[in-house]
């Protein structure tokens, strides 16, 4: 695996200094004399390797000649070179921070490697000086064991003999990750800081013969994400054969929350649709059902009720791909027209478009028009896609407050009848235009581009106008109208 890893800035830092440094791994002081030896080197924390891998049970060998380190753990074998950049895990290439180096007698390698590739949770404070190693596995563990999953440690051991689970995609919508396997796969997710990433790693799996054609002959790869602001890049990899794990890291450029579920057996999904100290949050129900009077309008001085339609994408963001390549920025433009026409026949509501064109006006910017306009509700328009599970289906709609809450549940009762798709239901979900509407809001994911049958229909015009007259009675019913 040839496996990138970036710096890891730490700025302001100074070098440690003699006897201040201290190394806990979960949450026991390491003592001996290294555990002083700490260093901060090109902004990256250098710890002793020895002591930490013997610590956990690793077999650590060294090599004066060639000046090689050699750590042995359950089958992987680790190879550094004191001063070399390029280390070997199980004979692929590692590209590290910072090359391992002797300090007074002891090798020290970069903290973040060693985290990386032991499964560590990871962290340095500058103020005291420690560096801190958490086990992630296991009953002292912090790592977030899925929804409705079943054993965390099974197969861990390598007693329970069964088949690998293949991952055949990997993709990134709608701040989801979304991991296709080919059975159950118990995943293990933390978070790692310095950058902030959250790591995905699954035991007992392995890609796929047919895993994206970009899986370059090191099994590594990586997604560059550009429309969604938290995350920079989705990086994948072969990280270790015993057992066979496949590990996946989001790059943060800014810190969240996350929720780890599971639909079926074949789809496990990282929803970054989540605050902060708020992995798993419970959107409480409204209470009191939102009761608009219809007769005296609240929006506009015409006694007209407002609808904010807004066409998902658009212009450079096309959206999710379908099959045979068509976008999800024309399905969603398509529909919303449609949507607009029908509802521009009812003298009672005035209908305004976030796009009415190929533009991309940005999240942030969508949920002002509504504001500004006082709308009264906000619709917006999209279609799923996830790859590697070509037989994911269903129609599903969004909310986030508690007043979307209503709105969402009708207009879902009527486009999963039109939409005659799987019912994908009602779901809570943290998304920009959602959260910084001041009015009731819902997101709409009409049905799969990534699939076939899907894709087809989505672009079927009279699938379209069906759609769109449910969508139309769903917000007439909302409205009282
Ligand atoms: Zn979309």
């Amino acid at each position: 695996m040839l496996f990138f890893v970036g710096l890891w800035v730490l700025p302001g830092m100074s070098h440690a200094e003699d006897g201040q440094a201290s190394i806990y791994l979960n949450d026991n002081k390491l003592g001996g004399s290294d555990s002083s030896k700490v260093e901060i080197i090109n902004k990256s924390v250098m710890i002793p390797i020895r002591m930490v891998a013997e610590e956990m049970g690793y077999t650590v060998g060294w090599e004066q000649k060639t000046g090689t380190v050699t750590i042995q753990q359950n089958g992987t074998v680790i190879k550094m070179v004191i001063n070399d950049n390029n280390a070997l895990v199980d004979n692929q290439s590692v590209v590290l921070d910072n090359a391992p180096v002797i300090k007074s007698k002891t090798t020290l390698v970069p903290l973040r490697f060693v985290g990386e590739q032991f499964g560590l949770q990871v962290s340095w404070d500058n103020k005291t000086k420690t560096a801190s190693l958490k086990q992630l596995s296991g009953s002292g563990g912090e790592s977030q064991p899925p929804t409705g999953s079943g054993n965390a440690g099974q197969g861990e051991e390598g007693t329970i003999d069964q088949g690998l689970a293949q991952i055949s995609g990997i993709s990134f919508s709608e701040n989801r990750l979304l991991v296709a396997t080919s059975s159950s796969v118990t995943p293990r997710v933390f978070t790692m800081s310095g950058p902030d990433r959250i790591v995905v790693d699954l035991p007992n799996t392995e890609f796929a013969a047919n895993f994206g054609k970009d899986l370059n002959v090191q099994a590594s790869g990586s997604l560059q994400v550009t429309d969604y602001p938290l995350v920079s890049q989705i990086r994948y990899a072969l990280f270790s054969t015993d057992p066979s794990t496949v590990r996946i890291v989001i790059d943060m450029n800014e810190v969240t929350g996350y929720k780890v579920t599971q639909e079926g057996t074949s789809l496990l999904i990282v929803d970054l649709n989540h605050d902060t100290n708020d992995l798993d949050p419970e959107i409480p129900e409204a209470p009191l059902p939102e009761t608009p009077d219809a007769g005296t309008g609240t929006g506009s001085g015409s006694g007209k009720k407002i609808v904010v339609l807004d066409a998902g994408h658009g212009a450079h963001d096309g959206g999710a791909v379908g099959v045979t390549g068509k976008l999800e920025k024309d399905f969603t433009l398509s529909l919303t027209l449609k949507i607009e026409a029908l509802l521009q026949n009812n003298s009672n509501i005035e209908v305004i478009m976030t796009r009415d064109g190929d533009t991309y006006p940005e999240l942030v910017e969508r949920a002002k028009i509504a504001n500004n306009a006082n709308a009264d509700i906000f619709i917006s328009v999209h279609a799923n896609s996830v790859a590697g599970a070509p037989s994911a289906s269903g129609t599903e709609t969004y909310y986030k407050k508690s007043e979307d809450k209503a709105l969402a549940d009708i207009i879902h009762k009527h486009m999963v009848k039109a939409t005659g798709l799987k019912d994908r239901k009602v779901k809570s979900a943290n998304l920009s235009v959602l959260r910084n509407t001041d009015m009731p809001a819902a997101l709409l994911e009409v049905g799969f581009l990534s699939n076939k049958a899907e894709e087809a229909i989505l672009f079927d015009q009279d699938f379209q106008d069906r759609v769109a007259q449910s969508i139309a009675d769903g917000i007439k019913e909302y409205l009282k109208l």
